[in-house]
């Protein structure tokens, strides 16, 4: 961190006009969580607990799930910690699980499809993320959600496990579930799922690259795949606008500076970005008004293509200096 932006380590986000926006970090390692807090985060908006699963030759068991979970809560201190359960298939390897080869990886079999086949994985994390809530609450989310009948099965079956600790005596403590909003029809499902979820992070990186129906690795079509779309934009205010739960964003486009008006614009509240871009974000939102951004993002869903967005926002952010 910049000598001139340690203090804002230490200070909530506020924009200009006195708007409360809480700046959250992602992490892959619980090991991460101290230092996203020293970095100023508010807490943690993306925990992937890819890391603790992968790259290795047998998944880790209950307990050492919830030593890493435990961790986290613990340093978090009382503040938001949101953990992401397994999010593997399509472009995240896991060789003990013998995934099978398939045609469209990305289409295919990954993250909550695979959980009711993979039952003693998915049980050991989710009975180690309860038990883990005791020290702290704890925000459970889970990736690539696509139709309400998965909803309405994580529902029970989160509840069925907590019943279960119940009877076996475990403190469990308090906890919500919350899904990604990465797959285009979660737009609608945030309008309907507040009976079964409390909360959700739209996933850009993912939900750009399904909703313009191009692979997030490939640089063949790298020239369709960008966050400034006019027509993402829509999605990401509409989603915004229609959401009926809490509503954050954790891809890759919430540590982009240039983008940061469209989301206040669009309404999000919650931005969770990576560490070392925090500081930066609380200096840069101590300069924005919400009118200011609101109408900039009525000038970029204006615009026919995502080079005049840039244009747009680069234009915006020289005025404003
Ligand atoms: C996303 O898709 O935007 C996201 C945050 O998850 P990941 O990059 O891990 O797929
Ligand atoms: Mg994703």
């Amino acid at each position: 961190i910049a000598r001139r932006l340690e203090p804002l380590t230490r200070t909530a986000g506020v924009s200009r006009d006195g708007e409360r926006v809480k700046l959250l970090a992602n992490i892959a390692l619980a090991d991460e969580a101290e230092n996203a807090f020293a970095a100023g985060a508010e807490g943690i908006g993306l925990f992937r607990t890819e890391m603790l699963f992968c790259e290795r030759s047998t998944p880790p068991d209950e307990e050492e799930q919830y030593q890493a979970y435990r961790h986290v809560l613990t340093l978090a201190q009382g503040k938001k910690v949101v953990i992401r359960t397994l999010d593997i298939g399509g472009d995240k390897p896991c060789d003990y699980l013998n995934l099978p080869q398939e045609e469209n990886p990305f289409l295919g079999w990954r993250a909550v499809r695979l959980y009711p086949a993979f039952e003693a994985i998915f049980s050991s994390q989710v009975r180690a993320l309860l038990r883990a809530s005791a020290a702290g609450p704890l925000d459970i989310m889970v990736p690539m959600v696509a139709t309400l009948e998965e909803i309405k099965w994580l529902h029970a079956r989160f509840h069925q496990v907590a019943e279960q600790l119940h009877t076996e005596g475990v403190v469990v403590g308090e906890w919500r579930l919350g899904i990604m909003a990465e797959v285009p029809s979660a737009l609608y499902l945030l309008e309907r799922a507040a009976k079964w979820i409390d909360f959700a992070s739209i996933g850009s990186n993912d939900l750009v690259q399904y909703f313009l129906a191009c692979d997030r690795g490939n640089p063949h079509v790298r020239h369709l795949y960008n966050y400034c779309d006019p027509t993402f934009l829509m999605l990401l205010n509409e989603m915004a606008a229609r959401s009926n739960v809490e509503l954050c964003l954790c891809g890759e486009m919430g540590g982009d500076p240039v983008v940061m008006p469209l989301l206040l614009g669009a309404g999000l509240r919650q931005i969770s970005m990576s560490a070392g871009r925090i500081a930066g974000a609380k200096k840069q939102l101590a300069s924005l008004e919400m009118d200011d951004c609101r109408k900039t993002l009525q000038r970029a869903l204006a615009c026919e293509n995502a080079a005049e967005v840039t244009a747009l926002l680069h234009e915006a952010s020289a005025a404003s200096v």
